[in-house]
């Protein structure tokens, strides 16, 4: 039986149901590690973009990662309270964050600014300990989104460095993120590459020594080699979400649901709320029990497909917060035979790419949207494997 009939096997008793296919987190870390020298820092935030965290995180360490990233210091916590002992870095925390917490747990910590250091350096003092705290300098190299304004970088480097004599902390990395690194010939790029090695030549010059320096997430990792410095980010790429469109990586997840009823409607039935869509003749419709509150995008109705006794059927009416109708024309199926809203496509159902295409946003948003009363099942991860390159050496 393959993975998908099993799935579908079991959804018929238990409801929408959520795989995640580890196996493919394993095969996307091997081959986006095998792409750079560097190391690769796994990033499981939000949920392991809403595959597990923790199970994304011990697959992508088993197979080739050696580090890595959440956004806030609850996500590193989660990771910690899960047994997940790698480092870890938190990157996006306000000043009142519970920084003694992350310290205790041995997180790491970006610094974007002179407060924030200062927040870090407090919660090591109030509570001396033997390891001082290891923070990576955050630069904003042209988002003006999160890190530090480069008019700030000299002096909050030269901020850190005096901590790091006091003992406090111990600068282990200078990040920064770019972009537009979906689009190479992007001149926002070159910037952002100018800029961060600016910041670099500037964190030296305070008397600094990050071993670590990273500047590229999934698509400068794919795309541009000068971008790699010693250490990439990568999130989307682990779980199969290629934003750059070159490289063949395999989805994680497939999102099943069974038919609840089936029903013939006369021509000119309106379907759903406000009847966007009549039957134009005499048709059956199947309920399937998922809507937008378990991540089922409102904005694909008119477009959407599901995959439903071998056949892509499409999503009929307004997608409802519960429900969605979708129209067999003459074709029948019985109450609970299961219909796959996306997977892989490996049987032709649709995948996430299409349900992005469809409600005009991109792959990432729907993973990470999938409500939580999806019942998830997830694969058991694959064997731990050496990484490509240590494998090739003789
Ligand atoms: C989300 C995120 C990443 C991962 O980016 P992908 O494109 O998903 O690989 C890397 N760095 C930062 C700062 C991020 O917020």
């Amino acid at each position: 039986m393959s993975a998908l009939a099993a799935v579908a096997t079991r959804s018929t008793a238990t409801g929408p149901r959520l795989e995640v296919d580890l196996s493919a987190v394993a095969a996307n870390t091997r081959r986006l590690a095998s792409r750079t020298v560097a190391q690769v820092m796994a990033v499981v935030k939000a949920d392991g973009f809403g595959h597990g965290a923790a199970d994304v995180a011990r697959t992508a360490l088993a197979h080739g990662a050696t580090s890595l990233g959440v956004t806030s210091i609850d996500e590193a916590l989660a990771l910690r309270s899960e047994g997940v002992g790698a480092p870890v870095l938190s990157w996006l925390n306000p000043l009142g964050a519970a920084y003694d917490a992350a310290l205790a747990a041995r997180v790491e910590l970006a610094v974007p600014s002179r407060e924030h250091l200062d927040a870090v350096v407090r919660a090591q003092q109030a509570k001396p300990r033997r390891r001082s705290a290891r923070v990576h300098l955050h630069l904003d190299v042209g988002m003006s989104r999160d890190g530090a304004e480069p008019a700030a970088w000299p002096a909050l480097c030269r901020a850190a460095r005096r901590a790091e004599r006091a003992g406090l902390v111990r600068v282990v990395g200078v990040m920064g993120h770019l972009g537009c690194a979906d689009d190479p010939a992007d001149v926002c790029n070159v910037l952002g590459r100018r800029r961060f090695a600016r910041g670099v030549e500037t964190a030296r010059a305070a008397g600094l020594r990050p071993a670590q320096r990273h500047l590229a997430a999934t698509a400068a990792t794919l795309l541009d080699v000068r971008s790699h410095h010693t250490t990439v980010r990568l999130g989307a790429g682990l779980v199969g979400i290629d934003p750059t469109r070159t490289t063949p990586l395999r989805p994680a997840l497939t999102l099943t649901a069974p038919v609840v009823t089936v029903r013939r409607v006369r021509a000119g039935s309106g379907v759903g709320y406000s009847h966007t869509w009549t039957a134009p003749a005499a048709t059956n419709l199947a309920l399937l029990p998922l809507g937008y509150a378990d991540g089922v995008p409102r904005a694909a109705a008119g477009r959407a497909e599901v995959l439903l006794r071998g056949r892509r059927r499409p999503v009929v009416g307004r997608i409802s917060m519960d429900q969605l109708v979708v129209d067999l024309g003459e074709d029948h199926v019985d109450p609970g035979d299961v219909a796959v809203v996306f997977g892989p496509g490996d049987a032709g159902e649709p995948t996430v790419a299409e349900w992005a295409a469809w409600a005009g946003t991109i792959e990432h948003e729907v993973v990470t949207g999938i409500g939580s009363r999806v019942r998830r099942a997830t694969s058991p991860a694959p064997a731990p494997s050496p990484s490509p390159r240590l494998r090739s050496l003789p």
